[in-house]
């Protein structure tokens, strides 16, 4: 873990911390066309992280569908969004409650913090802010991903890059490769591969 919290942004493909990355946005991205730029991270591992432009009309249904297919979809859980004091769930039994179908643009105008929680069981969170609107170029894409956090390599006790890390010894948060995780033998082995998400390890998640 040399150099965590650093990202890339997907535009210029230039690699800088995840402190800098709105402000070179501001800089690097050009057009006229009206996007939400929205950042999202995992509450409990903001190592995880990415930019992200949404066009005014983008439903929170559309928002829910791109971070399950870039982080969370194992197994098809429920979901929600939190804002404010309203919850907005992804497939809900009752028919008074709210739905997917509203827009974010207006539900959480710039300055806006709101959550989304997959999997009410073992749920992974995250955090989304709604910063600002900005100038991108035109686009068909509802999202568009602007920047994505780089995972670092992490080494196995061998040397070899690893691939897979084993839940039950997360106190020591043994990562291994291939090999020495066919090998690995403590009490109740629980291996999953190393993954570029916050639901790393949860559930049936391989990425
Ligand atoms: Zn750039
Ligand atoms: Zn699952
Ligand atoms: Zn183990
Ligand atoms: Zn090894």
């Amino acid at each position: 873990m040399s150099i965590p919290f650093r990202g890339t942004c997907m535009t210029c493909k230039k690699e800088l911390p995840k402190s800098q990355m709105t402000s070179h946005l501001g800089r690097c991205l050009r057009g006229d066309e009206d996007r939400l730029h929205v950042v999202v991270d995992g509450r409990h591992a903001p190592i995880f992280w990415l930019h992200l432009a949404l066009t005014p009309g983008a439903t929170l249904g559309q928002l829910d569908s791109f971070l399950r297919k870039i982080w969370l979809e194992c197994c098809f859980h429920l979901s929600e969004f939190k804002i404010g004091a309203e919850h907005y769930v992804s497939h809900p039994d009752d028919r008074d409650s709210q739905s997917l179908r509203h827009a974010l643009s207006s539900l959480a105008p710039p300055g806006t913090e709101l959550s989304h929680s997959y999997d009410f069981g073992t749920p992974t969170r995250l955090r989304l802010r709604v910063l600002r609107t900005l100038g991108c170029p035109p686009g068909r894409d509802s999202i568009h991903l602007l920047a994505r956090n780089v995972l670092p390599p992490s080494t196995c006790v061998c040397g070899a890059v690893a691939t897979q890390f084993c839940d039950a010894c997360a106190d020591t948060w043994v990562d291994l490769c291939d090999r020495c995780a066919d090998d690995h033998d403590c009490d109740d082995p629980a291996l999953f591969p190393i993954v570029n998400s916050p639901r790393m390890g949860v559930c049936g998640y391989t990425g």
